[in-house]
């Protein structure tokens, strides 16, 4: 779906991605697992068309599409679930079908989807966190993607809503919708993945999948749960 080759960003002296390659195969859940400031968000960015890389290249499919095209069948959170307040769920996500330009059928199966159809005439403003992320994991399921990218998901929730969250990614994977998320939790990783990337300072450590990955670098034998260790 994605191919990422010698991707590298640079702002002026920094180096937040530094010659990154790996590949998105359909199908998978793919986490790009690093410590804070390891160029996770960059390089979801850049493939994104929100940051402008410096050097090296991204295709999208089959390499024959354009970045503006490909887009379309692409969903992404990649900052905080921001919704109108005083406007409930639904008519948040009647807003963004009509702005997407996607039949707004969608919206009733995709607040089923994160259980929030039972809440879709409460206000924006009396959700939860987690109400928020998972309404916007619904607004960006909207136009049906082929694969869906997430920043830091379970960021800022108590342990119920990170649950609920890693659940719901679950089961959109298993409808046969790639996954592309960001963590700086192993733990997440491990639970939610079937294919890690591995950044540290802008570099690959490791690409591949997340049972390899476990033996080749012995993380839990040397207790190194935390990504800051890397
Ligand atoms: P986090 O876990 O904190 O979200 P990250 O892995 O997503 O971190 P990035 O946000 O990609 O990391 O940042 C990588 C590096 O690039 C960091 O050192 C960051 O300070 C720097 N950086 C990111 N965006 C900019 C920007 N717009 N201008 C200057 N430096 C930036
Ligand atoms: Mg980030």
């Amino acid at each position: 779906i994605l191919t990422v080759s010698n991707l590298t960003k640079k702002f002026g002296y920094l180096t937040a991605v530094k010659d990154l390659s790996f590949s998105i195969e359909k199908g998978n859940v793919y986490g790009i697992l690093g410590p804070n400031g390891s160029g996770k968000s960059t390089t979801l960015g850049i493939v994104l068309n929100v940051v402008n890389r410096t050097s090296g290249n991204f295709t999208w499919f089959d390499g024959h599409t354009s970045t503006h095209e490909a887009l379309k069948k692409v969903g992404a959170i990649i900052e905080r679930p921001n919704f109108y307040p005083y406007m409930s769920a639904l008519q948040n996500l009647k807003l963004v079908s009509k702005i997407k330009e996607v039949p707004e059928d969608r919206i009733e199966e995709t607040l089923q989807l994160v259980g929030l159809w039972e809440r879709k005439d409460s206000k924006f403003r009396t959700y939860s966190l987690g109400m928020k992320q998972r309404l916007a994991i619904a607004s960006a399921l909207l136009n049906d993607p082929e694969i869906l990218i997430l920043d830091e998901p379970t960021n800022g929730l108590d342990p119920q809503g990170i649950h609920q969250i890693r659940q719901i990614i679950k089961k959109i994977a298993s409808q046969g919708t790639t996954i592309l998320l960001a963590s700086h939790l192993l733990d997440e990783v491990e639970k939610v993945c079937s294919h890690v990337v591995i950044l540290r300072k802008g570099e690959k450590l490791y690409s591949g999948p997340v049972e390899d990955m476990m033996a080749s670098h012995g993380f839990l034998e040397l207790k190194c749960r935390d990504t800051s260790a890397l």
